[in-house]
């Protein structure tokens, strides 16, 4: 384990923002980290911890420890006539464990295929798409509080999964590093396809379902063809978190704008990064979701480039990077956006990537 200094961490984002580190190391076992939590870097800096960096967004050079998690090892640890369950450390890489799944037949994570980014990160903001969300499938997760260095193991409840939200966002912000995260997943079919944007897909390629493989192969299919791929734009995907509001303001933005889509509790939101969104469990008081890339659309922001940043032409919610662009230009462009949204909707967007 080496402490670097002044790292540059501009392939660690891929949002592809060039940024330094004042420390930097890779963790690649337990007993690194353990080593690690005694040394004076860490003691006496502010830390971040980073997977695939999919999530992030630099806005300036980090003046602390970046801990990057390559912590690797998947296992089986029981199963039964109808569940198994598996951990996995918390730097595989997350398509690599669906990949994992899928090959053993496995059926629960399929419809995340090809989310970017590590295992150790999806607990954070609970990943979503095409239907299925991480907490159908989360069994717990194992954390270092990072003041103690002491190992907790967090249930699937105290990890308070929400949309695109976790404790580990909110009460416990920077306190714990998710070590490993394990799995319960299904040996019986269970297959979710309701999403509609899939079931053209394997009704036109004439794909009959008959392994959660099928599914995966789809999903990755579909995904390649709408996303924008970071190693050729830097991105980190939606940028924005979709919006809730209750029935009131929803009546009140109808009577303007008739066309207005909206989604209610279990009815599929079509989020173009990532399908549908069907397990949102919204409160009853905030039930109704707009997308957000509806409402950036109407604000004439779809396309747009403004110097080195932009709004992706296809898809409202993803913010580019033309090349050369630093976070702080990003941050300007998702600020422009945010006003205008308030201005028109009287919307208060609020970002999924997490700032640094
Ligand atoms: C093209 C594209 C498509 C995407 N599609 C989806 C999608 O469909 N659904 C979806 O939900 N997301 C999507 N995302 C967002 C992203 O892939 C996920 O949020 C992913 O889980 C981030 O993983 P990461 O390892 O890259 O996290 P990072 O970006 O490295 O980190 C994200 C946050 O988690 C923290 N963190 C990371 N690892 C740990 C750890 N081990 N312990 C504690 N904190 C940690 C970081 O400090 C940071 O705050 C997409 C991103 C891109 C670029």
């Amino acid at each position: 384990m080496q402490i670097h200094k002044d790292y540059n961490l501009s392939k660690l984002n891929t949002f592809g923002i060039s940024a330094k580190a004042k420390f930097f190391v890779e963790i690649k076992s337990e007993t690194d980290l353990k080593e690690l939590f005694d040394t004076p870097e860490f003691k006496n800096s502010k830390k971040l911890f980073l997977g695939g960096g999919s999530n992030v967004l630099f806005t300036k050079d980090f003046d602390g420890l970046v801990v990057l998690n390559k912590l690797k090892g998947v296992e089986i640890l029981k199963e039964d006539s109808q569940n198994v369950f598996i951990r996995s450390m918390g730097g595989e890489m997350w398509h690599d464990f669906v990949t994992f799944t899928v090959e053993r037949g496995l059926w629960g994570v399929e419809n995340l295929a090809l989310i970017p980014g590590t295992v150790g990160a999806a607990p954070m903001q609970n990943i979503g798409a095409y239907g299925v969300e991480l907490r159908d499938v989360l069994e717990n997760v194992e954390a270092f509080n990072i003041k103690t260095g002491e190992k907790k193991i967090f249930s699937q409840k105290e990890c308070k999964l929400g949309y695109r939200d976790s404790v580990f966002k909110n009460e416990l912000k920077d306190q714990y590093f998710i070590s490993a995260v394990t799995f319960k997943l299904s040996k019986i079919e269970n297959k979710n396809i309701t999403y509609k944007v899939l079931q053209e897909y394997l009704v036109k390629n004439k794909i009959e379902v008959k392994n959660s493989k099928d599914i995966s192969d789809a999903i990755g299919s579909i995904r390649k063809s709408k996303l924008p791929d970071p190693k050729i734009i830097g991105n980190a995907g939606s940028f924005f978190k979709n919006v809730f509001i209750d029935s009131k303001k929803f009546e009140e933005l109808k009577s303007k704008y008739p066309e207005i889509p909206s989604f209610r509790e279990d009815e599929e939101i079509v989020n173009p990064v990532r399908g549908r969104e069907g397990s949102q469990r919204p409160s009853a008081s905030n039930g109704i979701k707009i997308p957000a890339g509806w409402l950036i659309e109407q604000c004439g922001w779809k396309g747009k480039r403004l110097g080195n940043v932009g709004v992706h032409e296809k898809q409202a919610l993803v913010l580019v990077n033309h090349g050369g662009a630093t976070g702080e230009e990003v941050l300007t462009l998702a600020n422009k956006i945010i006003a205008d949204v308030k201005e028109k909707f009287g919307l208060e967007l609020v970002l999924e990537v997490n700032l640094i």
